[in-house]
This record gives structure tokens, C-alpha cells and sequence, in this order.
């Protein structure tokens, strides 16, 4: 379903901040990436989004490369850890914006708006703005904002840093039910070693621009391929 082949990425034409990468995502997969700071998840999730231009290599989705691909194109949904919502916006108008880009009717909007927020349990708070929501509440308006028009594929990226631990256990839940229901493909980035056993199918774990091992949590655990990855794995657990 995804498919990096070879991708080398440099920012400054010396340094290589991915290095090597070959990776195949299937269709419905939560795939996580995770590794220490600094260590190209973030870079590798811009690569996909179509935010970075690979140095080398190629990206296919479904079987095309997206190298020409422009990112509205690509039908892919993104939440981050600032969720970027329009403050002056209620959260209904907040969800209308992917709808309208994709230009579908009034009554379509619609459904899918009270669909979406009904997923995320937010069907009573459509008329509020975000600054009227809690940070749990607004993160579930970026999952719902991301979801609403049918993705492929959803890339996340630190999506619960900004949230205190309790709310963050139970996004992780919810974010996990949601994956299941919908069936869609997620590639989520995080250092937490604790949401990334929880989580995922299967783990990518990055460091130093290079994937170490791509194994489901209970493998890596077991049998880590090298000593970072049983250092970085094992720790707080
Ligand atoms: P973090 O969790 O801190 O975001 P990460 O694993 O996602 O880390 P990247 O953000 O991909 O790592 O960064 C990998 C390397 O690339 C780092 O050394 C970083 O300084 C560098 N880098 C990232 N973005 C840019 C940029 N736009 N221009 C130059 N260098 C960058």
C-alpha cells in the first residue's frame, strides 16, 4: 500500500538524515515509527505528506509514486501535536474546510460532519470554538478533521504530546478503536516507548536516520535485533 524504496534524505547535501530506508506499509496497518529525537521520523512522515522532496529513492502509494503527486491529491489526513485548528472557527467549520477543497454538496458536508464527531464523541459540541474545548476535546476535533473525508491513509505525529498522562492513555484507546472500526492505514510517529507497544501492528524503530527493526511490539520485545534496539525498547518498562 506503501512503499519507500531506497530513500536517502539530506537537508544541507552532507548530513543524511534518512539513510537507506525500505519499508512497505499494507493496507490498513497502524505503523508506528518510533526512535529518539532527532532520529528522521518527523522527516520520513513529510516525505510521505509530500512536505520534503526525498533526496533519493522512491515513495509509491498504491502502487504510484507521489514524487509528482501534489499533496491534496495524495487523500491523506494528518494530525500533529499543536492541532492547528481555526481558533475563530465553531468546530463544524473546522470540518467543513477538507469538505469544501473537496467540493461536495451541502447535504454530504453534512452527514459526514455528524458522523465524524459522532466517531470521536463530540456530536454536542459542534457550535462550539476550540478555545471552548478541553485538550483532549480539541485533539478528538483534529482526529475528527482528519478522518472526515474518507482517507487512505492517516499520518500522525506526536499526536498526544501536548496532553497530560491519564488523557493521553485514554486517547491512545481511542485512536486504537477508531483505527479498527475504520480499517484505515495509519503511520503514527512517537518516542514513547509505552504508546508505541500499545498501539501498533508492527514497529519501525529509528535511530540515527536508520530503521534498526520493523517488528510487531510483543517481537521486539523479545527478540530486539540489536542492542539499541533492546536499549531504547526496554526503557520505561
Ligand atoms: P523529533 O521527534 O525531535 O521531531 P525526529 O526523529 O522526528 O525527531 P527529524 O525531525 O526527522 O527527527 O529530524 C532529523 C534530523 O534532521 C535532525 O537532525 C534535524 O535537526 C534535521 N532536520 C529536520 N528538519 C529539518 C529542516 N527543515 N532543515 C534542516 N534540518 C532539518
Amino acid at each position: 500500500f506503501v512503499k519507500f524504496s531506497d530513500i536517502q534524505k539530506t537537508y544541507d547535501g552532507e548530513t543524511l538524515v534518512v539513510k537507506n530506508l525500505n519499508l512497505e506499509i499494507p493496507r490498513g496497518e497502524f505503523l508506528t515509527m518510533l526512535g529518539p529525537s532527532g532520529s528522521g521520523k518527523t522527516t520520513t512522515l513529510m516525505m510521505l505528506a509530500g512536505f520534503e522532496v526525498p533526496t533519493q529513492g522512491t515513495i509509491l502509494l498504491e502502487g504510484r509514486s507521489i514524487d509528482n503527486m501534489p499533496p491534496h491529491k495524495r487523500d491523506i489526513g494528518m494530525v500533529f501535536q499543536n492541532y492547528a485548528l481555526f481558533p475563530h472557527m465553531t468546530v463544524e467549520e473546522n470540518l467543513v474546510f477538507p469538505l469544501k477543497v473537496r467540493k461536495l454538496g451541502k447535504a454530504e458536508i453534512e452527514a459526514k460532519i455528524k458522523r465524524v464527531l459522532d466517531m470521536v464523541r463530540l456530536g454536542a459540541h459542534g457550535k462550539r470554538r476550540p478555545g471552548q474545548l478541553s485538550g483532549g476535546q480539541q485533539q478528538r476535533v483534529a482526529l475528527a478533521r482528519a478522518l472526515v473525508f474518507d482517507p487512505k491513509l492517516v499520518l500522525m505525529d506526536e499526536p498526544l504530546g501536548a496532553l497530560d498522562k491519564q488523557l493521553r492513555e485514554q486517547m491512545q484507546l481511542e485512536i486504537k478503536h477508531i483505527h479498527e472500526n475504520l480499517g484505515v492505514t495509519v503511520v503514527y510517529v512517537t518516542h514513547d516507548q509505552g504508546e508505541a507497544l500499545t498501539m501498533s501492528d508492527r514497529i519501525a524503530v529509528f535511530n540515527d536516520g536508520v530503521v534498526q527493526q520493523v517488528a510487531a511490539p510483543a517481537e521486539l520485545y523479545e527478540r530486539p535485533q540489536n542492542a539499541f534496539v533492546a536499549q531504547f525498547v526496554g526503557e520505561n518498562n
